[in-house]
């Protein structure tokens, strides 16, 4: 468990991202973090590099609604604190704080706090012997380091973890949680670490994650971006999304249009979006420019739009035509279409509970 977010087994893949305020300053930290608990996160990652930071974490814990996990590196006086702080879970490497009656001491303030732990190895921060061992970064590194943090926590009977071993590069983290995963029976954490911006870190991430998630690999996942971490979020769905993982929100299926389009589908689809980013409830909304490929792509989707001639064209409801629309009153006419649809959803969900 990460506070309330089960993790592992098959609960569903938890979405994490990571705030980038200064974790002294609380109330920032809380903003950014509701805008990421907003676009879906299941759980947050707050850095707590000095005391002001465990001091403000507090605040943070009480005023998020979503987990929160302090992530420690090598001052395990932080770890204690942001664990009394109500921090749900500490990323922490015990390898990397000291002596046993250190790693003791964070054992017992979390068991007594309810915390759990992510071990977390990175490639790029590779303890100096196993670098030493094997001369350069490679997935027996990266997991023989992984297991040496168990072992730590083994040795203090604590069992409540999951472990990453990200790497920038995506070869190396696929074949380091490939070999992990056939070692240790626990969550694993998954990410592409520092994968760049918005653009380069999705596709990165994308195929790194998305081979790993194919091969059931992966309990929690989270998109590195350098970019706002609400993308880091809707990057995750995203990829969650395409592979039948979890849903979340309206999946729009537009072509990428050509001159056959009967209106602008790049703009029409990217203001729809925008319009349509507040819905939570999952629904398929198919866009697409002409007769070639409209009809049959409504025919799967929930609402559906194809372009045709003299300015107008077909809406079409749960797979059927159902009446004509001008070009030109798209957007808010399927928006108000999306939502009166998403009211009926959630009154039948409600309705059988
Ligand atoms: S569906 Fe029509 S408008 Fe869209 S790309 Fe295909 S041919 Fe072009």
């Amino acid at each position: 468990m990460v506070g309330d977010v089960v993790v592992g087994g098959d609960a569903p893949i938890a979405v994490q991202s990571m705030t980038n305020t200064p974790t002294s300053d609380a109330a920032a930290t809380i903003e950014q973090i509701n805008a990421i608990a907003e676009a879906g996160a299941d759980i947050v990652r707050v850095s707590c590099p000095d005391e002001a930071s465990t001091n403000a974490l507090r605040m943070i814990c009480e005023a998020s609604p979503i987990p929160v996990i302090a992530d420690i590196h090598f001052h395990y006086r932080r770890a204690i604190e942001a664990a009394e702080a109500g921090a749900a879970a500490l990323r922490i490497n015990p390898g990397n704080i000291g002596d046993a009656k250190r790693v003791g001491e964070v054992v017992a303030a979390a068991r007594a706090a309810g915390c759990s732990m992510r071990i977390g190895v990175n490639a790029g921060s590779l303890e100096k012997h196993f670098l030493d061992k094997y001369k350069e970064p490679c997935p027996e590194a990266m997991v023989e380091s992984a297991l040496s943090h168990v072992r730590i926590l083994q040795e203090h009977n604590f069992d409540d973890y999951k472990i990453s071993v990200k790497a920038s590069d995506v070869f190396l983290s696929v074949a380091a949680y490939r070999q992990l995963s056939a070692q240790i029976d626990c969550p694993l954490h998954i990410g592409i670490t520092e994968a760049g911006s918005l653009m380069t870190g999705a596709v990165k991430s994308s195929i790194g994650l998305g081979q790993l998630l194919m091969e059931g690999i992966g309990d929690t996942i989270r998109v590195s971006l350098s970019a706002d971490p609400v993308e880091e979020v809707r990057v995750a769905y995203e990829i969650l999304k395409s592979l039948g993982l979890r849903h979340r929100g309206v999946s729009i299926i537009a072509c990428p249009s050509c001159a056959r389009q009967g209106f602008d589908v790049i703009a029409t689809v990217r203001d729809l979006e925008m319009r349509l980013a507040h819905i939570k409830t999952p629904l398929t909304l198919s866009i697409i420019g002409c007769v070639v490929n409209g009809p049959g792509e409504a025919r799967t989707a929930d609402i559906g739009f194809t372009g045709g001639g003299h300015g107008a064209g077909m809406v079409y409801v749960e797979g059927k035509p159902d009446h004509k629309l001008p070009h030109n009153e798209m957007v808010e006419h399927l928006a108000r279409l999306v939502e009166e649809k998403v009211a009926q959803i959630e009154l039948a969900t409600e309705g059988m509970a």
